[in-house]
């Protein structure tokens, strides 16, 4: 994108920054979106240019708590200071938010903010999964995001193969927009090219090794990700690991890099997991008990569709199992170590059990 006639909107701004920049009384500070994340700072960047800037606790507005660092996406109250260095002052609130939880950890993180389509990207070699596709989709949903599917590598696989898979996708997931691409043969890289529009932005998910970074550098029609000069941070012309980066892509979309989204927790995400099972849901409103878990309760009208093959197995099971993790998750540090606690005494008395016998 040519810097010197980029406007604000080319960056993603819109009338919701906007109106909450109002109603905040920011107005006389300039705005600028958080373009890379790197450790403790942060490149932004606006209609004058780029800024290295950095977040320090006693400039903010407003007290924040760990999870709302700000992260790429982020727009963000800049005040300017000499040689492109900047210090972020205020946070501006966040359209979509895209987060993960570590299992040993109690916080959030933050992956991306306002994203609006999640492209999900399945590889067709060994790798594909759609228990996994699901889990994304979950996250997606959770932060307000749009999912698209991509199924990639398209070129290891026949047609035949190619639409079976598709017909299973679109049998479990109803709603969901397929894209299959190749970046070896380039077959349907124009149908992902005119998805992305102007002035929106979109990331990649995927565990890695899927095709990822190959779609982004086709769509900058160049090796960008592998070989961008961060000179800004170190000044002296090196590579330079970034955590995640924004790239610009010709027709003005906007796209996130997410590495390391291999490990996925998907937070406290009941309200994604209602969203992506809708069918449970639904099933659900007629069990017999308000509670029920759909493990074992009778009149359980979830394990009746099973049973009756109304309701898809691996669906099922995968609902449990995210809805297991949510729930493990939205436990406090005293409650899962109470947990560990009560299975050990378990253990314990089973041996013993054992021994006596
Ligand atoms: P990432 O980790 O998800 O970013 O994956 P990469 O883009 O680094 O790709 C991982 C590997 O898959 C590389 O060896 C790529 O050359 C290969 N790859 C990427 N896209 C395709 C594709 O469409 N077809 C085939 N056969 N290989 C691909």
């Amino acid at each position: 994108m040519d810097k010197a006639k980029i406007t604000l909107e080319n960056l993603g701004y819109n009338k919701f920054f906007e109106s909450n920049r109002e109603n905040l009384g920011l107005t006389k500070y300039p705005v600028a979106r958080i373009v890379a994340e790197y450790r403790e700072v942060y490149r932004v960047r606006n209609i004058e240019g780029e800024f290295l800037a950095k977040v320090t606790g006693k400039h903010m507005f407003t007290a924040i708590k760990r999870e709302d660092y700000p992260a790429v996406g982020d727009w963000v109250i800049i005040e300017e200071l000499p040689e492109n260095k900047a210090i972020i002052r205020g946070i501006l609130p966040r359209k979509t938010i895209l987060k993960r939880k570590y299992s040993n950890k109690q916080e959030n993180q933050i992956i991306a903010a306002n994203i609006d389509t999640a492209f999900i990207v399945e590889s067709m070699d060994r790798d594909y999964n759609l228990n996994r596709f699901e889990r994304f989709f979950v996250l997606a949903i959770e932060g307000n995001i749009t999912p698209v599917m991509i199924l990639n590598k398209i070129d290891l696989i026949s047609k035949i193969e190619l639409d079976n898979r598709i017909n299973k996708i679109q049998n479990r997931f109803a709603s969901v927009n397929i894209i299959a691409t190749s970046t070896v043969t380039r077959e349907g890289l124009d149908d992902l090219r005119n998805y992305i529009k102007m002035g929106e932005t979109y990331c990649f998910l995927g565990s890695s090794g899927i095709g990822k970074s190959s779609l982004i550098n086709r769509l900058l029609q160049k090796d960008e990700i592998k070989t961008r000069e961060m000179s800004l941070v170190t000044g002296k012309g090196k590579h330079t690991t970034t955590t995640r980066e924004m790239y610009f892509l010709e027709n003005g979309g906007l796209v996130v890099d997410n590495p390391g989204t291999r490990e996925v927790g998907i937070a406290d995400s009941d309200m994604g997991i209602e969203g992506v099972f809708d069918e449970i849901s639904q099933l659900s409103k007629e069990c017999r008990y308000s509670d029920c878990t759909h493990m074992h309760e009778l009149g359980c009208m979830v394990l009746k569709a099973v049973e009756e093959e109304k309701l898809d197995k691996d669906k099922y099971t995968n609902f449990i199992k995210l809805k297991k993790e949510a729930e493990f998750y939205k436990m406090t540090d005293v409650e899962k170590r109470e947990k560990d606690r009560k299975f050990g005494e378990f253990v314990k008395k089973a041996k013993n059990r054992l021994k006596d016998n």
